[in-house]
């Protein structure tokens, strides 16, 4: 043993005494075109196999911070509620409260509890405009009718209205959660979320059995469940000795007065959102993914708070704007394409300017930059044919730029300038910044919009950038954590560079 031990350190010994061969001239030549060709080929790496393992150690703490809040945060309003809380810590104040503004202040103002406006004031002149980010909290799902509740055969059921682009099938056979307000008589608001402890009861959307299902497996996937068949079963009880009609619901009805002293009539008025009850959770072996309810646009809202709530003193005045009704086209007052959201920058212009003035405004606002930090397709190799290989964004390449978005000959789109767009590479490429572009599927294969074209529209320069998700708009969504890591970068990034 000992001798071979012996010949094995001789071995070595030799091997790294050795003289460094010279590089033949080929050799050199290859390794300078390689460079040359490195420099002319645009390349978009896996951020997994090219970034540090302190750029892992962050993603990951990162993630998640993020999927914790995502567990409290699955409609507009529960985001709305956790932002200005985590805002209140960090020393942001109601913009009301103030009078006049100063670099280094912190102000926010809520979009009728649904969308928030905040934003930290910075050195520069106000004239010469600000930096924006701007994501939407809302999420597909299912809205309860103004008279939901039925008794059928001896079950009880709430009838729902799907909200934004679903595929129905999607939403039947698993857990949901009932998350929303109901305003009493009283005038007092009930806030309601069941269905996400472990000791909730969670409400269900039942399918048929495959035995019994050949007919309704005969028809199209938008047609075999339809929006009349999402109804969702919340009970099946009846209350000892009451045999009337409508036992069932009474008994429903009768339990949720003495829970929470509503009646039927009190679900006319008010804001029930079903959600899926799952919580996020990693994915895969590797832990590289998260699936969770809501990513779009929650996970470009989450790292846009994120990113305004590290700034102290930042150079341009930060505003991040997160909005309500995207998934339905933006509109009514929580929606962006609401003035309330121009009167927070209106009143935060004025409070810097030391008082309003008309022209001053309209010159901020040209001079202002905008991310419309709004999701896209990740490309799925299952489902390759929808998507062009060569422009379509990937899990874990980064932030997607978007240059444009819209349908069918970039209908409705809103295309971000190039001397704009050019701009944020040039930040991107100076602080290391990763990314990726490409569009959301094939031309004529479909498409879609974002809030772009709305702030667009008030003369700012906009464009859309976001995290690759798989399985968007499905009750259990898919994003890679690298993604949302540098996403977060890039947008932290752009607010503190952005000229
Ligand atoms: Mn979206
Ligand atoms: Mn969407």
């Amino acid at each position: 043993m000992a001798k071979e031990k012996k010949t094995l350190a001789k071995a070595l010994k030799e091997k790294t005494d050795k003289p460094v061969k010279e590089k033949s001239s080929k050799e050199k030549k290859n390794k300078s075109s390689k460079k040359e060709k490195e420099a002319l080929l645009a390349d978009y790496p896996n951020l997994w196999e090219t970034r540090s393992q302190d750029d892992i150690d962050h993603t990951m703490a990162f993630a998640e911070e993020y999927m914790a809040f995502l567990d409290i945060a699955k409609t507009e309003r529960e985001f709305v509620n956790n932002a200005i809380d985590a805002l209140n810590d960090k020393g942001f104040v109601d913009i009301d409260t103030v009078e006049t503004l100063k670099p280094g202040d912190k102000v926010f103002s809520s979009i009728k509890g649904k969308g928030l406006m905040f934003a930290v004031v910075g050195k520069e002149e106000i004239v010469k405009g600000m930096n924006i980010l701007g994501a939407h909290i809302d999420s597909p799902r299912l809205d309860l009718k103004p008279n939901p509740i039925y008794e059928e055969d001896e079950l009880v059921f709430f009838k729902t209205h799907y909200y934004g682009g679903i595929k129905k099938y999607q939403w039947t056979t698993i857990p949901l959660a009932i998350h929303g307000v109901i305003m009493k008589k009283d005038g007092t608001k009930l806030s309601l979320c069941i269905g996400e402890k472990d000791e909730d009861p969670i409400f269900y959307i039942s399918d048929l059995l495959p035995h019994l299902g050949s007919e309704q497996m005969s028809h199209k996937a938008s047609d075999f469940i339809k929006g009349e068949d999402l109804n969702v079963l919340i009970g099946g009880s009846k209350l000892p000795d009451d045999d009337s009609r409508d036992a069932c619901k009474y008994a429903i009805l009768k339990l949720l007065n003495k829970e929470y002293g509503i009646d039927e009539k009190d679900f006319v008025s008010a804001e029930i959102e079903i959600v899926p009850a799952m919580k996020a959770r990693d994915v895969g072996f590797d832990r590289a993914l998260i699936a969770a309810y809501g990513h779009d646009d929650k996970v470009c809202a989450y790292p846009a708070l994120m990113a305004l709530m590290a700034q102290e003193a930042p150079a341009r005045t930060c505003v991040c704007m997160l909005s309500d009704k995207e998934e339905i086209g933006s509109y009514g007052n929580s929606g962006a394409q609401s003035r309330l959201y121009e009167n927070f920058l209106v009143e935060l212009f004025a409070k810097i300017n030391g008082g309003y003035d008309e022209l001053g405004y309209r010159k901020c606002i040209a001079n202002t930059k905008m991310l419309s930090t709004d999701v896209s397709n990740a490309y799925d190799p299952k489902y390759a044919s929808v998507s062009d290989k060569r422009n379509t964004a990937y899990l874990s390449k980064g932030v997607k730029m978007e240059k444009y978005t819209g349908a069918r000959g970039k209908s409705g789109a809103s295309d971000a300038n190039s001397e704009f767009f050019a701009s944020i590479l040039r930040i991107f490429a100076e602080n290391d910044i990763p990314w990726q572009t490409g569009e959301l599927g094939k031309v004529d294969a479909g498409g879609g919009g974002t809030i772009s074209a709305y702030l667009a529209k008030l003369g700012m320069e906009v464009i859309d950038c976001g995290v690759p998700v798989l399985s968007m708009h499905a009750p259990y969504e898919v994003i890679s954590k690298i993604d949302l890591y540098f996403t977060y970068l890039a947008y932290k990034c752009f607010i503190e560079n952005m000229k």
